[in-house]
C-alpha cells in the first residue's frame, strides 16, 4: 500500500455540498495520491425530493439513510478515503420550525461542535482546510455554522491549550474558504451558453446578484480541474433525491464548462506556509 503523504480535509454541511462546492478539487488531488477527508456535519434530514423522478412512497420517510447512502456514493466516485459524519441533525431553511430543535445543528453546543472538529483535524492531521466563507446570499443556519466552528477548530486544533483530551495538537497550514459561486464565473458560464445557441439557466441569478448586491470572494487560488469535472457532474447526479438531472445543475454541458470556466475558485484565509497568491495549487508552500 501507497502511504499518502499529503491531506486535505474538507468541511461541509449537508450531504451533497461536497459535490457541488469543491467536488473537482477532491477528485482531482485523490487521483494525485493526497488523502481526502470528507466532515459532513449533518444528516440532510429537512431535504425535500427536488427531483421529480424519486417522488416515490417511502422515500421521504427515509430520507436521512437515503442522502447518507447518496453522499457515500459520491465519495466513491470522487475517491474520497474518509467520512466523518458528525450526526447533527439538519437545522432546515433559514426561519423554519425546524431552527428551533435542539438537535439542530445550528443549536449544538459550540465547545462540543468545535471540539470534535478539533479532534478529526488532529487525528486526520491535513495540511489544508477547506470551509465556507461567511456566506454572503445563502444564510443557511448550518452553513453559517461550518463557517464559524469550521475555522476556529482550524485555529484551536495547533493550541495544546485547547481542547487538551483530543488527540495532540496539529496545525494545519492553510485555510480556505470555498469561492465557488462567483458573478465572474457565472457570467462567463452564461455567455458561453448563449454563444453557443442555448438557453443560458444563470440569467436570473446574475440579474438578482445586481439586485442584492452580493461582494464578489476574493479569488486567491483557482484549482484547474478539467479533467474532473465529469467526475463532479457524476458525483452530484449521485444525489438523486437532491438534484434533478434537468435542473440547472447541468444546463450548461461539462465540455462547455471545461473550455470556459475548467477552475474551482478559493480564497486563502489563513497561511502558516509561504506562499505567494495567486497560486494554482492548494499545497502550494506547504
Ligand atoms: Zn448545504
Amino acid at each position: 500500500m501507497v502511504t499518502k503523504t499529503r491531506s486535505l480535509l474538507a468541511i461541509h454541511a449537508h450531504p451533497d455540498d461536497e459535490s457541488s462546492k469543491g467536488a473537482g478539487t477532491m477528485a482531482r488531488y485523490a487521483d494525485e495520491g493526497v488523502r481526502v477527508v470528507l466532515v459532513c456535519a449533518t444528516g440532510g434530514e429537512e431535504g425535500e425530493i427536488l427531483n421529480p423522478r424519486m417522488e416515490q412512497p417511502g422515500i421521504l420517510e427515509r430520507m436521512a439513510e437515503i442522502r447518507m447512502a447518496e453522499l457515500r456514493t459520491a465519495c466513491d466516485i470522487l475517491g474520497v478515503d474518509e467520512v466523518y459524519e458528525l450526526g447533527y441533525r439538519d437545522s432546515g431553511m433559514p426561519g423554519t420550525e425546524s431552527n428551533k430543535r435542539p438537535d439542530a445543528f445550528c443549536n449544538a453546543d459550540p465547545q462540543e461542535a468545535v471540539g470534535g472538529l478539533v479532534r478529526i483535524i488532529r487525528a486526520e492531521r491535513p495540511e489544508v482546510v477547506l470551509c465556507y466563507d461567511e456566506s454572503r446570499g445563502y444564510d443557511h443556519p448550518d452553513h453559517v455554522r461550518v463557517h464559524e466552528w469550521g475555522t476556529e477548530a482550524f485555529n484551536a486544533a495547533g493550541d495544546p491549550q485547547r481542547f487538551p483530551d483530543a488527540g495532540e495538537p496539529w496545525q494545519p497550514g492553510k485555510l480556505y474558504y470555498f469561492a465557488t459561486f462567483t458573478k465572474r464565473r457565472f457570467t462567463l458560464l452564461n455567455d458561453a451558453a448563449i454563444a453557443a445557441g442555448m438557453e443560458s439557466p444563470y440569467v436570473g441569478w446574475l440579474e438578482k446578484w445586481d439586485e442584492m448586491g452580493f461582494s464578489e470572494p476574493e479569488v486567491t487560488t483557482q484549482v484547474n480541474v478539467a479533467e474532473y469535472i465529469d467526475l463532479r457532474t457524476k458525483a452530484l447526479l449521485a444525489h438523486a433525491t437532491q438534484i434533478d438531472p434537468d435542473s440547472f445543475w447541468f444546463a450548461v454541458p461539462d465540455e462547455i464548462q471545461k473550455a470556459v470556466y475548467p477552475w474551482e475558485d478559493y480564497t486563502l484565509v489563513s497561511s502558516a506556509v509561504e506562499t505567494k497568491t495567486p497560486e494554482t495549487d492548494l499545497f502550494a508552500g506547504v
